[in-house]
C-alpha cells in the first residue's frame, strides 16, 4: 500500500503521550501530578450535562443539519455579540466536533505545495503538522519571551509574501500564556491591507481566559479583514467540556459553503444531543466559567511564584489561558530531556518546549489545571529534583 506522501510529515500533540505515560505510571502505583495536559480539571457545569441527559430523553437521536442546530449557530452569534461587540451571520456559523477541527478545515482549504502559512512558533503543535501534511510551507512566526510571549506585527508582517495564503494567529496563547495587546492587533491589522490575498485563522479558544485586567482582542472586531477572517473558538476549555468534542468557528462568506461541505463530507454533523448541551452552555449562567477563571487566577499566582522561587528558572507572569511557560535555560538542562527525567524520577508531568516548535528549547510548559495542593506538591518535587541534581 502507498498512501499519499503527506503522512510522512504529519505530526501528533506529544501532551497525549505524556498524558499516557502518566497514567500509565500512575497505574503502577506512582504518585503522578499531571501539569502535562491542557484540559481543565473541573467537571463540565451541572446544567449543561442535564441539557444533554434532556436531549437524549426528548428524542434528539438523529442527524442535524451539517452546519449544527439553529438555534445553537444563532446563540453563537448572539455570544459573539455579547463578548466582542460584533454582528454575525449565524448562517456563517459552523458547529465541529472540537475547535482542533477548525484549523485542520481551514489548513486543508488553503495548503498546497507552492504556498506559506504563517503560524506561531512556539505554538500548538497542530498547525505545524497540519500545514506540512498539505505541502505548504510551514514558515514559523516567532514568539518571544522578551515581547511577553505576545506576537510582534512587524516581526509577522516581515515574513509575509506573496505566497503567504494563511495566517494563523492565537492569543491567550498556548504554550506560553501570551496574550497580544490591542496596539499590536491594530498594527497587524493596518499592515494586512498590503496581503489581500492572505486570509487569517484567529485560533480564540481561550477568548475568556485573561487575567490581571488584560483585555482578549477578538480578530473579529476588525471590519476590515472579515472578509478573509476564520474564527476558532469553542466550548472545550471555557466550559470544561474537552471530552465533549464540540467547537464554533465563523467563516466568511466566500469560505462557508465549501467550509459546509467539508463538514457533510466529514461528519455529517456534531453529535445531536451536545449541541444541546452546547446551546445550555452559551444561553444558561455564565457564573461557572467565571468562579473557573477566578480559581485558575489563584493557581497562576501559586505557580508563578513558586516557579520564579527555583534556582535557575525564570518565568514570566502568563496573562492568559491556563499555562506557564518558564526559562529553564540556567538549570543546563535540555527541555525535552528534563520533562521526561521530571515525570519518571520527580512524578510530574510537563511538557518540553520543543513539543511547541523549533523556538522551544529552553522552556517547558506547565498547565495550571490541576488543584492549588498538587501544584504545590509539583512546584517543591520539582525544586528538590533540581537541586539533587547539582
Ligand atoms: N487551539 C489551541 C491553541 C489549543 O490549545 C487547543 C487545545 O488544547 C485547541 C485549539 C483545541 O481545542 P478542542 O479541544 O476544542 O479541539
Amino acid at each position: 500500500m502507498k498512501t499519499i506522501s503527506g503522512f510522512d510529515r504529519i505530526g501528533e500533540e506529544n501532551a497525549f503521550a505524556v498524558l499516557a505515560r502518566a497514567t500509565q505510571l500512575a497505574s503502577e502505583g506512582h504518585d503522578i501530578i499531571n501539569l502535562g495536559i491542557g484540559q481543565p480539571d473541573f467537571q463540565t457545569p451541572d446544567h449543561i450535562v442535564e441539557a444533554a441527559i434532556k436531549a437524549l430523553r426528548d428524542g434528539h437521536h438523529g442527524y442535524t443539519p451539517a452546519t449544527g442546530i439553529a438555534p445553537l449557530r444563532e446563540a453563537v452569534s448572539a455570544d459573539l455579540h455579547k463578548r466582542h461587540n460584533v454582528d454575525s451571520n449565524p448562517d456563517n456559523v459552523v458547529i465541529l466536533p472540537g475547535g482542533k477541527v477548525t484549523m485542520f478545515m481551514a489548513i486543508l482549504m488553503f495548503g498546497e505545495p507552492g504556498v506559506d502559512i504563517l503560524y506561531p512558533d512556539p505554538g500548538f503543535p497542530i498547525y505545524r503538522s497540519m500545514i506540512e501534511f498539505t505541502g505548504a510551507r510551514p514558515v514559523p512566526v516567532p514568539i518571544r519571551e522578551e515581547n511577553n510571549f505576545a506576537f510582534s506585527a512587524e516581526e509577522t508582517l516581515s515574513l509575509m509574501t506573496d505566497k503567504t495564503r494563511l495566517l494563523i494567529l492565537n492569543s491567550p496563547a498556548n504554550p506560553t500564556g501570551g496574550v497580544t495587546p490591542r496596539s499590536e492587533i491594530e498594527r497587524l491589522v493596518k499592515g494586512l491591507a498590503a496581503f489581500p490575498d492572505a486570509a487569517v485563522l484567529s485560533d480564540e479558544i481561550y477568548s475568556q481566559m485573561t487575567y490581571d485586567g488584560m483585555e482578549h482582542v477578538s480578530l473579529l472586531s476588525f471590519p476590515e479583514i472579515r472578509d478573509r477572517l476564520i474564527l476558532l473558538d469553542g466550548w472545550s476549555k471555557t466550559y470544561a467540556m474537552t471530552g465533549w468534542r464540540l467547537g464554533f468557528s465563523l467563516w466568511p462568506d466566500q469560505l462557508i459553503d465549501k467550509a459546509r461541505k467539508l463538514a457533510v463530507n466529514a461528519w455529517s454533523c456534531v453529535n445531536a444531543p451536545a449541541q444541546y448541551a452546547a446551546l445550555a452552555a452559551l444561553t444558561g449562567p455564565q457564573d461557572a466559567v467565571h468562579a473557573m477563571v477566578r480559581e485558575f487566577d489563584q493557581r497562576r499566582k501559586i505557580v508563578v511564584e513558586g516557579l520564579n522561587a527555583i534556582d535557575g528558572i525564570t518565568c514570566k507572569t502568563p496573562l492568559g489561558a491556563f499555562y506557564a511557560y518558564p526559562n529553564i535555560k540556567q538549570t543546563g538542562w535540555q527541555a525535552k530531556k528534563l520533562a521526561s527525567a521530571l515525570l519518571e524520577d520527580a512524578g510530574v508531568a510537563v511538557i518540553g518546549g520543543p513539543d511547541f516548535g523549533v523556538l522551544g528549547e529552553g522552556y517547558i510548559r506547565l498547565s495550571y489545571a490541576n488543584s492549588s495542593e498538587n501544584i504545590q506538591r509539583a512546584l517543591k518535587r520539582i525544586e528538590i529534583f533540581l537541586s539533587g541534581q547539582k
